[in-house]
């Protein structure tokens, strides 16, 4: 890692844990991941995640947030629930900083490039609303796709 791990993607990871009190008594392990396909991944049972610094435009916050959150599903802290869409929908809700690229499994049919800044704020709303629907209705991710759905036919 050490050759690629650059000021700035060190940076960009430490600002990132900062949204991410969960973690601050945890030892993480950063490494790189070279495949083509990938932004990132992540092994929560070793506390680790790997990001991909040769995709073009470098690594967005919003992939750093979404490993990080992987960390606090199982078999990590166990503190979100399981699923990639649910990685999503936490790591939206958690901080307006992970809001810099459209999310990878979360309604990803509807994101492009041009379209996710626009919705990304209202998107994040519904995430952070989602999460209290989801106390009471365990349809929690069909209430907050229909809710996205609606709201880009604006
Ligand atoms: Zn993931």
């Amino acid at each position: 890692m050490r050759r690629e791990m650059t000021a700035e993607l060190m940076r960009r990871i430490e600002r990132s844990l900062r949204e991410f009190p969960e973690l601050s008594n945890q030892t993480i392990t950063i490494g790189v991941n070279r495949s083509a396909a990938l932004h990132g991944s992540a092994e929560a049972r070793n506390m680790t995640i790997r990001v991909n610094p040769r995709l073009k435009g470098g690594v967005t916050y919003a992939t750093i947030g979404h490993e990080l959150t992987h960390l606090l599903q199982k078999p990590g802290l166990g503190i979100v629930p399981y699923g990639e869409e649910q990685c999503d929908i936490w790591t939206l809700a958690r901080s307006d900083l992970f809001l810099d690229d459209r999310p990878f499994y979360l309604c990803s049919h509807l994101w492009k490039k041009k379209n996710w800044p626009a919705h990304a704020n209202a998107v994040r709303s519904l995430c952070v609303e989602a999460i209290r629907v989801r106390q009471t209705n365990r349809q929690y991710k069909v209430w907050l796709e229909q809710a996205i759905e609606k709201l880009i036919q604006g």
